[in-house]
């Protein structure tokens, strides 16, 4: 893609001036990443230095402590499976012009059982950073076809690129480790930057340090833990930042930010002052973690006790409510029943057994409040005592409306169950008469 702006073009022309990574710079790197391994394949060692291969015993050892290749004297790591390639990033920090430059480099490894190792390195991208923190990225092509690994390179020259989801993933890749002989800009310096990355990658911490006063001030005071959260835990850092300066005061260094967050919104909840010293910097941060949290927990746990107390209470009111209005409109069917040699057929009397009911049969006549139907009379057909179905007529129609068994299905006495409810439908109609 070609330069669009006045900073891309200028950016475009000052990259063609960086030299290319010297020799002394390739030497570190593949000091630094390139691996001597030894692969075991039926019980045999396979040096991917030389491609030698020979028997050793015993295997264990060679598996623990690794073993010297007795072809080219190399000392060799075990490594259970190696891919065809390995691959490393790692960065080259130099200046340019006004700008601080994050040269990204990929080392590959490759294997071929057999044969000697390779490696290649090249260039795939460059982060330029001016002394605002404003960036602009140069990559390599990556490669279309894949369009899960975001980085398949393809070669090519370094371009600006336009600005979609890969391009940022991409911009975001890591350096493994940073090359030394660093040169940055002075106002990085005078921003708290020592030389240390501190695990994170150059690009970002350049930029927290040119835009963000925070950043600085985390990095000065060796605050790393909190620093790694800026961004993450945003909030909590401006919320607690005066209780992070009462810290740097007072030499404490947090050292799990994520926890020692956790724990002053814990010392908030108990009313704690989280400007104390005596409160903000214990020695032992999990204990005083520890201690708040099992406290808010019980406290929390006590109070769902008591909300569920309340809610059964309601119920039991709500039901002692239902009980006497049901009584009191359906009071006149109970004295009904109706026999057959097996099957007795009667109203259900009181919420209680409306549940049984339930319970018994699984179905809904209890949850979906059956006995609030006011034109309807709920009844049970039941041999020796059990509930076989449930019926429900219509006190309008004088009909059957649905009669269910277990799980809302027909029951083997579905149709005796049926006739025996119309042929005495007129003791029901008797009633309503009355
Ligand atoms: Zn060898």
């Amino acid at each position: 893609m070609k330069p669009k702006n006045k900073f891309q073009r200028k950016i475009c022309e000052l990259s063609k001036q960086l030299p290319p990574i010297s020799e002394k710079q390739k030497y570190w790197a593949f000091k630094s990443f390139y691996e001597d391994y030894v692969v075991i394949s039926r019980n045999r060692c396979f040096c991917l230095d030389c491609g030698h291969k020979w028997e050793e015993k015993p295997i264990l050892s060679v598996k623990l402590c690794g073993v010297t290749c007795p072809a080219c004297g190399q000392k060799l790591k075990f490594k259970e499976r190696v891919n065809w390639r390995e691959q490393t990033y790692f960065a080259i920090v130099t200046t340019k012009g006004d700008f601080q430059v994050i040269r990204m480099f990929l080392f590959s490894q490759f294997f071929k059982m057999k044969k000697a190792s390779d490696f290649s390195i090249s260039e795939v991208m460059q982060h330029w950073m001016d002394d605002k923190g404003n960036i602009e990225s140069l990559m390599q092509r990556a490669n279309s076809m894949s369009g899960v690994a975001i980085d398949q390179w393809t070669g090519g020259d370094l371009e600006p690129r336009t600005d979609t989801y890969t391009h940022r993933l991409r911009q975001e890749i890591g350096a493994w480790k940073v090359c030394p002989g660093r040169r940055v800009l002075p106002i990085l310096r005078r921003n708290g930057f020592r030389g240390h990355f501190y695990g994170f990658s150059p690009q970002w911490l350049f930029t927290e340090l040119l835009t963000s006063n925070r950043a600085e001030t985390l990095l000065k005071t060796n605050q790393i833990s909190i620093l790694a959260h800026i961004n993450s835990r945003g909030r909590d850092v401006g919320y607690y930042w005066k209780s992070i300066n009462i810290c740097n005061r007072n030499n404490y260094i947090v050292k799990d930010a994520s926890m020692w967050f956790d724990y002053l919104d814990l010392l908030t909840y108990f009313g704690k002052d989280v400007r104390n010293p005596k409160f903000i910097c214990p020695p032992n941060l999990r204990r005083e973690h520890d201690i708040l949290m099992n406290k808010k927990n019980r406290i929390l746990e006590e109070r769902r006790r008591v909300e569920d107390e309340k809610q059964k209470y309601r119920e039991y009111l709500k039901n002692l409510k239902h009980q006497e209005e049901y009584k009191k409109e359906k009071a006149p069917f109970f004295s009904i029943k109706f026999k057959d040699n097996e099957l007795s057929i009667m109203p259900l009397k009181s919420i209680d057994e409306f549940k049984r009911e339930a319970d018994v049969l699984h179905h809904c006549v209890f949850t979906n409040e059956y006995f609030t139907k006011k034109e309807s009379l709920i009844m049970s057909a039941q041999i020796k005592g059990e509930p076989v179905e449930t019926i429900e007529v219509s006190l309008k129609e004088f009909k059957v409306v649905q009669s269910r068994g277990k799980h809302n299905r027909a029951s083997e006495h579905h149709d005796r169950i049926l006739s025996l409810v119309r042929n005495n439908m007129e003791q029901i109609a008797n009633v309503m008469a009355v």
